[in-house]
């Protein structure tokens, strides 16, 4: 039987939900999925100017499973920009320490140690829960 698959470990959600090309029509857009892991492994890599070592460790994987998530985040970004397609940031297998949340009606991010109902900038009740993954 296969092992399951190790959860990444994100420390923080990303601060949108995905990018478009300007020049594209937006019904034709065909979106490039990044995961949350492959997202944090481009930020810790090349945003954080982490060697591969460390960004291994911070998210508790294996440098050979960075090696990977890291990679087919490149060549995602790269599609995206050569073919001019949209990006999602979505999904993926990740955990995180603390509650993230992105408000339904204002679209900011709200993080805590603790759960909540109620967004911290407009108190709209519509949050998802994005620090859980199914
Ligand atoms: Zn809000």
């Amino acid at each position: 039987m296969a092992r399951p698959k190790r959860k990444r470990l994100i420390q923080s959600p990303p601060t949108v939900e995905g990018f478009r090309p300007f020049g594209v029509p937006v019904g034709n857009l065909e979106p490039v999925v990044l995961l949350y892991e492959e997202y944090e492994a481009l930020r810790l890599m090349d945003y954080e100017n982490m060697k591969q070592e460390d960004a291994a460790k911070e998210m508790s994987v294996s440098r050979p499973t960075f090696t990977r998530v890291y990679r087919k985040a490149r060549v995602s970004i790269a599609k995206a920009l050569v073919e001019g397609k949209a990006i999602f940031i979505d999904g993926g297998n990740f955990h995180a320490t603390d509650f993230w949340y992105r408000c339904e009606d204002c679209f900011r991010l709200n993080m805590g140690e603790k759960a909540v109902k109620y967004c911290f900038y407009c108190s709209s009740p519509a949050l998802k829960r994005l620090d859980q993954n199914e």
